[in-house]
């Protein structure tokens, strides 16, 4: 069971259930972190009296400080102050909860610092791939998943003592708010019904993410590297339900699957606890209220960003860094008003397609291939 805690993005949906898995189990926290929500992370830091507390935004730092003066949370700004709070020597796990890009570096300092890291923010790991994961390699760290699907596989992993015994990774994917519909369907659905999940609270970007099935694509790419798999051994199933959360094959075709209600909070407190087993707050399982579980071929025709995601995987080199960079910037345009929906897929699709990939050796690899993309999506709408 981890003893202390830093949170990234502990403002966020992942971020706040986080908080609640912490509050139960007594995990002392030593840093909290926001992008510019004063009034959430002031409340945040009265209730969980971190050392550190990070405000991204310097203006609502400064707004921070004053409001929390009669406190003895320091606090800091920026990327060096995400930096600062990823490396605190009294902190055993830090749970990057962080959307987007602005993820990677806090990433690799706290690799760099000898942290567990529990990582929800799957962007990083599409973008940095191979760097991140020799950073991990290098510093002896253990990088634990997050995300449902990948909590999952890595739960049925448990049964599995040697890799050599495992064929294939089943990722299954709700199929969001627009599941069963076609391109001509699509073009004119508005940010509220994309906002509209059927199954999961998330925050805004990650929901926009479901509903053109990138988020899919992005978890592929999470796989290929949290599990060390190829592309080819790495299938997507819809299942509406979202109830199983993933499965793994072995060899001799036996299937393993992790199911449970459709609530973070679970695969939050494992990577929390692991390899324990605790009480959690979820609602138990209850096989027969659900009754029948379905299950599609995903339509990579339609989701556009799902095929794209697959291509930039076997292109390899900064190609994934490039389909991440434009959906950050297609998705945010999106939920601006100023795109299309279809528009996003056009734009990550077509970045993968024209930008060239190159082999990431340096930190600057990954950062130059993100911004170059999100320029290709702004110089194309
Ligand atoms: P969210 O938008 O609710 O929260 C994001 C957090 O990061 C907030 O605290 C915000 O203040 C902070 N933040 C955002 N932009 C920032 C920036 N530029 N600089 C510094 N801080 C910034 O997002 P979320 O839904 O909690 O998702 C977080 C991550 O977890 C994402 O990578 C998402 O894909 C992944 N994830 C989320 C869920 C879920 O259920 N929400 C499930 C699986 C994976
Ligand atoms: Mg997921």
């Amino acid at each position: 069971m981890t003893d202390s805690l830093v949170i990234l993005g502990s403002t966020g949906s992942i971020g706040t259930q986080t908080l609640d898995v912490a509050r139960k189990y007594n995990i002392d926290i030593k840093a909290l972190t926001a992008f510019s929500n004063v009034k959430l992370l002031e409340e945040q830091i009265r209730s969980f009296k971190p050392s550190v507390a990070v405000m991204y935004d310097e203006k609502s730092a400064n707004d921070l400080k004053q409001r929390i003066a009669d406190t003895n949370t320091k606090v800091l700004c920026g990327m060096d102050g995400l930096i600062e709070a990823s490396s605190m020597q009294d902190a055993q796990v830090v749970l990057n909860a962080l959307v987007g890009m602005v993820g990677l570096e806090p990433t690799l300092a706290a690799c760099k610092a000898g942290k567990t890291i529990a990582l929800a923010n799957k962007e990083t790991l599409v973008a940095g791939g191979e760097l991140v994961m020799n950073t991990v390699k290098d510093n002896g760290v253990s990088l634990l998943p997050v995300d449902s699907e990948h909590s999952a596989i890595f739960q049925c992993l448990q049964g599995c003592p040697e890799k050599k015994y495992l064929k294939k990774l089943i990722l299954t994917a709700s199929g969001g708010p627009f599941f069963g519909k076609k391109r001509d369907e699509l073009k004119d659905v508005t940010v509220k019904e994309a906002l509209a999940h059927p199954n999961w609270s998330m925050g805004a970007k990650i929901t926009v993410d479901s509903a053109s099935m990138m988020n899919k694509g992005l978890e592929i790419i999470e796989a290929r590297w949290l599990f060390d798999m190829q592309a080819d051994d790495i299938d997507v199933v819809v299942h509406r339900q979202s109830i199983i959360h993933s499965l793994i094959e072995f060899q001799d075709n036996s299937v393993l699957a992790q199911l449970s209600q459709p609530d973070m909070r679970i695969p939050i407190q494992y990577a929390l606890t692991y390899p324990d087993r605790v009480e959690s707050p979820v609602k138990e399982l209850d096989l027969t209220s659900i009754g029948t579980f379905t299950f599609d071929k995903p339509d990579y025709e339609t989701f556009e960003c799902l095929s794209a995601c697959k291509k930039a995987l076997s292109k390899g080199g900064t190609s994934p860094a490039i389909a991440n960079g434009a959906n950050e910037a297609a998705n945010l345009l999106f939920r601006e008003g100023k795109i299309s929906f279809l528009k996003i897929g056009e734009l990550v699709s077509g970045a993968v397609d024209s930008l060239p990939s190159v082999p990431i050796k340096t930190l600057s690899d990954v950062l130059n291939a993100d911004k170059t993309a999100r320029e290709y999506v702004y110089s194309s709408i």
